[in-house]
């Protein structure tokens, strides 16, 4: 990770810049901040930086990316950088569990996330219940084992402790007294969301780094990055996300199934409005072969395309807050969804849904309300009651 690669924080990034080139690297600090700041990053590129051998680096004022270290570092597979994290039991790890033992799924998710990871996102991805989740003493008792052995590649051994707030009460005393007696040329970075609910005897003995909300502008920046995000897109999402990288993720991500969602969609009300029978069939078929949950999505995103539809019968089209390529097709489409069929619309759907949570055969469900939706678009709007 480089510095370069991390959304906004640039104060943060000079100061540390700043510790490494007066060689006063504090040997506990604490990076904490909100979801989606960019915490977690920060803590592998300054690692990264500390041990690039790179002799331009405090110039550049980055890692150069292509050193021995660095390229190990890219990997997250430096044997002097180490990680912590909150685990419990899952089906592969039934006893014991400690971090060493997640590691593949560590490495996984962090890379496949640009290192800005969420608890949950990790919870789910490892399979275990969040309630017994926690840096537990076994993980404590490694981290001694694993210090103590002398650094054999790089200056700094660097242990990343990843939600700090999740120590075990058991496992504090052996975290605090290696932190208040570390082995030489060790740095403890500690990663928190919250410093009220961290152990206050570790908070004390840690030098802080606040992480405040990365500015929409940067984020709006960030988003812009992906060819399939427009300008508006990215200030809206940037918006919502308020100062949170992962939350913006989060919604590319979401947009991106949703678009995919509603181009089937325009597709499908095609052929049955035509109606044709044998592309109808081929549809229902293939999308049978989605995962219900996906199905399900389909149908809700449908659903509510019919009625920003009828909406677009009553309200002026800027009162509808839609992509303005959705808004082209729902003009156009919008004389056939109307008063006179909208609940038919809503009832069928519904019930397809039904269905397809209970188990029926999904590739007839959708073929049934296919039918069933050609006959409603042939339905005129009635005439206001007078
Ligand atoms: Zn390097």
């Amino acid at each position: 990770m480089l510095f370069s690669e991390i959304k906004g924080q640039q104060i943060i990034k000079e100061r540390l810049i700043q510790t490494v080139r007066e060689s006063r690297v504090s040997h506990a600090q604490l990076f904490y901040g909100g979801e989606g700041r960019g915490k977690l990053a920060m803590a592998i590129a300054y690692a990264q930086f500390i041990n690039c051998r790179d002799p331009e680096k405090l110039e550049r004022k980055d890692s150069c990316g292509k050193c021995p270290s660095c390229i190990k570092y890219n990997k997250l597979i430096h044997p002097d950088l180490h990680f912590v994290f909150p685990v419990a039991p899952n089906k592969e790890v039934k006893e014991k569990p400690m971090s060493r033992d997640f590691m593949a799924a560590w490495r996984e998710m962090l890379i496949g996330n640009q290192y800005y990871v969420s608890l949950n996102e990790w919870y789910d991805k490892i399979d275990i219940e969040r309630k017994q989740a926690g840096i537990n003493v076994y993980d404590c008792n490694q981290i001694i084992k694993t210090l103590n052995y002398t650094s054999y590649e790089s200056e700094f051994k660097v242990m990343i402790i990843w939600m700090v707030e999740k120590l075990n009460y058991q496992a504090a005393p052996k975290l605090l007294k290696i932190i208040e007696e570390p082995p030489d040329k060790t740095l403890f970075l500690l990663i928190a969301e919250n410093p009220d609910n961290i152990i206050s005897t570790i908070l004390s003995r840690t030098q802080p780094v606040k992480f405040p909300k990365i500015e929409e502008n940067i984020i709006t920046a960030a988003c812009r990055e992906r060819e399939e995000i427009n300008r508006e897109e990215a200030a809206e999402i940037a918006r919502i996300a308020n100062g949170n990288y992962k939350e913006a993720l989060r919604l590319m991500s979401r947009d991106d199934e949703r678009n995919e969602h509603f181009e089937q969609f325009v597709n499908w009300m095609r052929m049955c409005y035509t109606p044709d029978t044998l592309k109808i069939l081929d549809f229902s078929e293939e999308m049978g072969k989605q995962s219900r949950e996906h199905i399900k999505e389909f149908l809700q995103t449908g659903m509510e395309v019919l009625r920003h539809c009828l909406l677009l019968n009553y309200i002026p089209a800027g009162n509808i807050k839609v992509r303005k390529a959705e808004m082209a097709f729902m003009k156009k489409f919008a004389p056939f969804v109307n008063n006179a069929n909208i609940e038919s619309f809503s009832g069928e759907f519904n019930r397809a849904i039904y269905h397809i949570e209970r188990n029926a055969n999904a590739g007839l469900v959708l073929l049934d309300l296919s039918l069933t939706v050609a006959k409603l678009l042939k339905i005129k709007a009635s005439a206001p009651a007078t």
